[in-house]
């Protein structure tokens, strides 16, 4: 019998884990983003795109990093760190 109508739970939009700006904490779950929940939907959303994907980050990443230098110039984040977490998780894992 096939279904025409899905479960509320799978028609309802969860919130998006998007983030807080200038903090960039989660505004769901208040982890640095990308979160888990925000990495597993962008790779997702950019499946077929993982060049995009990256080009993608690289902006955020740069965005980030102006804000989170302006809110702490004294001690900002580490660069290797700031790499590692917006742009090292969505490395492609099967390259040579
Ligand atoms: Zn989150």
């Amino acid at each position: 019998m096939p279904r025409t109508a899905l479960p509320d739970r799978a028609t309802t939009p969860s919130r998006p884990h998007l983030p807080l700006r200038p903090l960039w904490l989660c505004r769901v779950c208040a982890a640095p983003w990308p979160c888990s929940v925000a990495r597993l939907a962008l790779r997702q959303e950019y499946a077929h795109d993982r060049i995009g994907l990256s080009v993608y980050l690289c902006a955020v990443l740069h965005e980030a990093a102006a804000d989170l230098y302006r809110l702490n110039p004294h001690d900002g984040p580490d660069p290797a760190a700031l790499f590692t977490r917006f742009l090292g998780w969505a490395r492609p894992r099967h390259l040579p």
